[in-house]
This record gives structure tokens, C-alpha cells and sequence, in this order.
């Protein structure tokens, strides 16, 4: 069951959550037809020289759904599993996401079919300058700002921001976000997404009367959304008993002293054997028995053939779709209340935002400013989905999809696209 569910085209989910809520808003076929497709994509194949003198050639995409609300912007991937047909489920998400939390952009995605961690910082430097010079025909800051996302980085988001500027003959760093803050960076933006995610579990913790003493929480995936995630719901007072990467995880149901484990990571490349737990391993770590369960890996990890297994309350989930819609079902009847994709990882979209506005104003902000607007928005759009889902008695995420593909469709009106 898990392998038909993984082999799914990710554009057809996307297309089916948006049937869905289109369904819920009773909208018309004229409407669905141009939000269900994508605007425009661009798939890209571009030689790299390797260090050992060899040229490879790789495959890259950008891909932009719909920019009814603003111009469009969605992160760039580097991973050996990025295709078309993703990308494409990604730049949908990406238009619902900015809708669902009210910020005045569609949504875009990209990415290169690459495993980074076989690449020298070299090759990587050189892959990412192609790979921007290829698609910069698209990026600007009024037409699609990218972003990092999984396996890319702040460096590499510097890289892509040179190159756009070395085309333009200025700097344009409004033309990405997630950038180091020496080129016009965003303080807050590193975590931003980790700290949403942050925000919305605790939030969900009281509107569920989670009474546990102290609330214990397992995250897959300890990259840069589900490393800040343990150390902010630590922070809290949360208690994280298990973390994880992709070659397995660590339990310790006494919680895990997440700085140790960081340093582990630095000397092994991974939290497997870290002394003060017990290895589990991905599989094991969805099935504990927690509070708060963060997925924050990758897609299609909690499935029709796991999902019954889950034991969490609460499910936030940090990565993009985490949990299939099949999965959804079985969480919604056990009473697994899930924060949704669109609205659970929304802070580092939120973050780029104010990054955005901060680059174009050339005015930067205060860390406590970047923290503060961003719980205001968070928040805000959680009590809305949470309205929603009570008053039209639909899931949260049925609700979250509703209201963002409202908004998208009322600024496609208000621009007069329908006769
Ligand atoms: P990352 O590359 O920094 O980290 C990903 C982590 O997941 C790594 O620890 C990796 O080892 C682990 N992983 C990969 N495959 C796994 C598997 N099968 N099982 C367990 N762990 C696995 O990526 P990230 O930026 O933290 O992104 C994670 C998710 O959050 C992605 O879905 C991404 O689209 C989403 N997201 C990221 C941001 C952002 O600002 N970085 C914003 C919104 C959404």
C-alpha cells in the first residue's frame, strides 16, 4: 500500500486537496480551471565542470503557479529526487501558503535533480551560478523571488543573489531571500520557519488543553527546520525525546541535550549513535509514544500504512507533505489534531517576506521586530483556519486549503481575468 501511495504524482494530490476545498466553497468551473493548472514552468539542463576536469550535465526547474496576489516565490531544492511533476505540487503549495497566512504573493518553486553531499563546495558554487544564470530570466524582485529549501542553504542563496546581480549590473538582493545577513539578510530568517512551526504547536497544545506536565515531542528530519523546532520547543519547555536524520534517529524519553547531539552530529554526519539515546529508526521514531510529533523531513512520510500507528496528539507538520491525504483520513478519525503543511512550515515563508520588504526599503530590522510581526501573522492565520475548520466542519487542513484558495480566487476576480 505505502509504494502505490509513494508512487502518486505529487501535482495530482495537490490538484485533489484543491478539488476539495474548491468543492467546500462551492466555486465555479471557470474558476477551478485556471487555479487547479500551473502559469508557467521551465525546465533547464546545464553542463557543470567537476573538480576531476569531467563536465556533467544536470537537470533544473522553475516552475511558478499563479501570481494573482503578487509577484511569485517558493524556495529552490537540491535533491536526487526533484522532478517536474513535484515541483509543479510545490509551487501550488507554495501559492496556498502565502494565501492561507495573507501575504501578498503567488506561489513558485525550483530546484535541481542533485544530491548535494556528493558535490564539492566548488562544483556546488559552480552548479548554483549556472543554475541561477539558467533561470534569471524568470527572478527579480517584482516577478519570482526564490528561497532556500531542502538541501540548500544561506550560502547558496548569496551565490544565486551575485549572480542575478552580475546580470542586472547592481545588486538586487530583493531578488532572493534566506540570505547571510551581510547581504541583506533578514535577522529571524535562519529559524523563521522552525520558529512558525514553534508557535503553532503551542498554540494548538492550548487550544487542545494538552494537560501532560510536560509535553514530550519526536521530529524527524534535524535539518534547518527540525533542528530549530527541537531547540525552540525545548526552549519552551517542551521535553524532545527523539530526533532524527536520513539514515536514523535517537530516543532518549528522558529528552535529548540537543546541544550534545548537534556537536555529535558535527563529528559523525548524523544523530545515529549518540551515546546519551537509543537509536531508533525513522519508522520507529513516527510510532512513539509523544505529545507532539514533527514531521520535518521529507514528503509521503506518514502514510495509509503507518499512520494508524501514530501516537502523537498533535501533529505539526513541518514538511511539505508529510502526510498524504489517505493518512489524513486516519489521523482526522483517531483524533489526531494535524496543523497542516500550508500553515505549519509558513514561517520561513513569512520571514522571507519581511526580508523582502526590508531589502527593498533598504531599512533592517531589529531580531525582536522580525519575531514579533511573525507570531502576530502566524497566530492570526491559525485562529482563522481553526474558525473555519470548527464553522464549515472541515479538517484543518480542508480549511486551511479553503481559505487560501478563496483569497487567491477573489484577487483573480477583483482582476477582472473572468468575463
Ligand atoms: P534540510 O535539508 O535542512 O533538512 C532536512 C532533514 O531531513 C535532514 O536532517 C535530512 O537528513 C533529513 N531527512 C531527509 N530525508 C529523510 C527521511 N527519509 N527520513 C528522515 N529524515 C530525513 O531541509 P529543511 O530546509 O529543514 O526542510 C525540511 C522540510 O521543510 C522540507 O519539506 C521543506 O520543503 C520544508 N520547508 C523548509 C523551509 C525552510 O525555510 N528551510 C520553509 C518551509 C518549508
Amino acid at each position: 500500500m505505502a509504494v502505490e501511495v509513494r508512487s502518486q504524482s505529487a501535482f495530482a494530490t495537490a490538484q485533489r486537496r484543491f478539488e476539495a476545498a474548491a468543492d467546500v466553497i462551492g466555486m465555479s468551473e471557470d474558476q477551478r480551471c485556471l487555479l487547479r493548472e500551473i502559469k508557467r514552468e521551465l525546465v533547464v539542463h546545464f553542463p557543470v565542470r567537476q573538480d576531476d576536469g569531467s563536465v556533467r550535465v544536470f537537470t533544473g526547474y522553475r516552475v511558478q503557479h499563479n501570481e494573482a496576489r503578487g509577484p511569485v516565490k517558493g524556495g529552490i531544492r537540491y535533491h536526487p529526487s526533484v522532478a517536474l511533476d513535484e515541483v509543479r505540487a510545490l509551487a501550488m503549495w507554495m501559492t496556498w501558503k502565502c494565501g492561507v497566512v495573507g501575504i501578498p504573493y503567488g506561489g513558485a518553486k525550483g530546484g535541481v535533480d542533485v544530491d548535494p553531499r556528493l558535490l564539492s563546495r566548488n562544483e556546488l558554487e559552480h552548479l548554483t551560478r549556472r543554475f541561477a544564470s539558467e533561470i534569471a530570466i524568470l527572478i527579480g524582485p517584482e516577478r519570482d523571488i526564490p528561497a532556500p529549501d531542502l538541501g540548500t542553504d544561506a550560502q547558496i542563496m548569496a551565490w544565486i543573489m551575485d549572480t542575478i546581480s552580475m546580470h542586472s549590473g547592481h545588486s538586487v538582493t530583493a531578488s532572493v531571500t534566506g540570505k547571510p545577513v551581510d547581504v541583506g539578510g533578514s535577522e529571524g530568517r535562519q529559524e523563521a520557519a522552525g520558529r512558525g512551526v514553534t508557535y503553532l504547536s503551542l498554540e494548538a497544545l492550548k487550544y487542545l488543553h494538552i494537560e501532560d506536565e510536560t509535553p514530550t515531542v519526536a521530529v524527524q528530519g534535524f535539518g534547518k527546520v527540525g533542528a530549530s523546532t527541537a531547540r525552540l520547543l525545548t526552549e519552551a519547555g517542551l521535553r524532545v525525546v527523539a530526533v532524527s536524520d536520513s539514515r536514523g534517529g535517537v530516543h532518549n524519553p528522558k529528552g535529548l541535550d540537543l546541544e550534545a547531539l548537534l556537536e555529535h552530529r558535527q563529528v559523525r554526519g548524523g544523530v545515529s549513535g549518540f551515546k546519551k539515546a537509543e537509536d531508533v529508526t525513522n519508522e520507529e521514531l513516527l510510532a512513539l509514544p509523544v505529545t507532539v510529533l514533527v514531521p520535518a523531513a521529507n514528503e509521503n512520510q506518514i502514510t495509509q500504512a503507518n499512520a494508524d500507528r501514530v501516537q502523537a496528539r498533535l501533529v505539526t507538520e513541518a514538511a511539505n507533505a508529510a502526510v498524504t491525504p489517505e493518512a489524513d483520513r486516519v489521523l482526522h478519525d483517531r483524533g489526531v489534531f494535524l496543523v497542516p503543511d500550508i500553515l505549519a512550515n509558513a514561517g520561513g515563508v513569512i520571514a522571507s517576506y519581511f526580508e523582502w520588504v526590508q531589502d527593498l526599503q533598504a531599512f533592517f530590522w531589529e531580531e525582536e521586530e522580525v519575531n514579533t510581526k511573525l507570531h502576530h501573522i502566524i497566530t492570526r492565520a491559525f485562529y482563522d483556519v481553526l474558525h473555519t475548520s470548527v464553522n464549515k466542519r472541515v479538517d484543518m487542513r480542508t480549511a486551511a486549503y479553503v481559505i487560501a484558495v478563496q483569497r487567491v480566487a477573489n484577487a483573480t476576480t477583483v482582476r477582472g481575468i473572468y468575463p
